[in-house]
This record gives structure tokens, sequence and C-alpha cells, in this order.
């Protein structure tokens, strides 16, 4: 049934690129080869890409980041926005796409490559915002990763969200996005403690998600964290 049914969407709405409307995909390959990827790791502290940089942040640095590409790229910033603000599930085939695409091009060793036991955490979003979509892309973006880049790690689900006062995105950057983060993610007390935790995130902007939920696992007691976003914000 399932395989009919996607036969019929297929036949009323044509899969076309998201970048040049090629038929086919949601992203053809030659479109998804061009999406310009990160070639060195953010700075683990305050996330700059550059590598001369004032470190500003006193933040405590993660055991080490990374991002995929950038979000102001055509084709990844319509695969991202796709899947979260239309609930377009089957974009996540493309940014799996993406992340194999990430893998293979990789010089670099990961940040991780020594970690034996290694926990995937997404920032989920507010209940609210799954409950319109139907799915968290978080979620989605972490078992991807997991398939695609860190198959030897285990999913979690250890952290949740407190009511925010608005969506994040709908927040220009600043002290009131700052603000409206505080605070944003608990441990469940009653999730054992993993040593060792990747957070996944669909974009990472300023890094106070990430390092919010950072700050709860340390608190609970969690040893090494780690950062993984799909595209970078700034
Ligand atoms: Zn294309
Ligand atoms: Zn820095």
């Amino acid at each position: 049934v399932e395989g009919y049914r996607a036969l019929i969407l297929d036949a009323v709405f044509p899969r076309r690129c998201v970048t040049c409307g090629a038929y086919g995909n949601w992203c053809c390959d030659p479109c998804l080869s061009k999406i310009e990827l990160v070639r060195r790791d953010p700075c683990a502290r305050c996330f700059s890409l550059k590598v001369e940089h004032e470190c500003e942040t006193d933040a405590e640095a993660f055991d080490g980041m990374v991002v995929g590409g950038f979000y102001h790229d055509p084709t990844l910033r319509a695969l991202i926005h796709g899947l979260k603000y239309h609930s377009a599930h089957e974009l996540m085939e493309e940014i799996a796409r993406f992340l194999r695409r990430m893998r293979s091009e990789r010089n670099a060793p990961w940040p991780w490559a020594g970690e034996k036991e290694i926990a995937v955490q997404p920032l989920i979003g507010s209940e609210r915002r799954i409950r319109e979509r139907g799915f968290d892309q978080a979620v989605a973006i972490g078992d991807a990763v997991i398939q695609e880049i860190i198959p030897w790690a285990t999913s979690i689900s250890a952290l949740e969200r407190a009511p925010s006062l608005a969506a994040q995105v709908e927040i220009e950057p600043g002290p009131l996005r700052s603000a409206n983060v505080a605070g944003t993610f608990r441990f469940l007390s009653n999730a054992p403690i993993p040593s060792t935790v990747l957070l996944v995130d669909d974009v990472c902007t300023t890094g106070s998600t990430m390092r919010d939920a950072a700050r709860a696992f340390r608190a609970a007691g969690v040893k090494r964290v780690y950062g993984f976003a799909v595209a970078a914000g700034k």
C-alpha cells in the first residue's frame, strides 16, 4: 500500500529539484554536488568558521564541532526549509545524500573518531511544532547522522524542552533570542547518563541552543560533548 500511495503521489506531485526544477528527485545530482561544504570544522568554543578570530565567548568549549554546509546556500536552505516548514519528510532522503557526501569528501578524521561509545541526542523542537509538523526534523536528522556518519552510535532521548516564548527562528538574533533560549533544555532525571554525547541540529546560528543542551548534559555528569549541524547559519 505504501508503494502504491507513493506511486500515486509521484504522479500527482512529480519530484522536482528544489534548485533547478529538473524532474526525478527533490535534489538532482549536479545541484547536490554543488552545495558548498564547510571544509574546516568551526571553533569548538565560539563556533566561528574563521581560523583567526577573537574567541569572544567564555562558554565552555565543546570536544568537537562539525557543520556540513552553509544555510545561505540556496539548495541546502531549500532542503532544510522544506523539511522544517512544509513537513516534507521525503526531503530527508536528500539530506541523507548530503551527509553521505560530507562523509566521502572529508579529509580529516571526525573529532569523535576515538570515541568507542557515543550517544546521539537531537536538539528536539517544541511540542507544539512537532504536533504541527507530525515529526521532529532534528530526530530525523539525528537518525540520518547515525546511519550515514557514525554507525556505531546509539540514539538517545534524554532532554526535554521547556516551553519557549516563541520559536527561535521568529526572533532576530540578539539579546532577546539569547534570553528566549536560556534554560531551554532539561535533562530527564530518569534517563541513563551517557559518558559521551553528540548533539545534532539542522542549523546552528549563534549556537546558544546547542550550548544550552550541552550545559544540561554536563550538569547531569556527561563527560564529553560534541556538536553537529547540517548547516551553519552565519
Ligand atoms: Zn537541480
Ligand atoms: Zn572561537
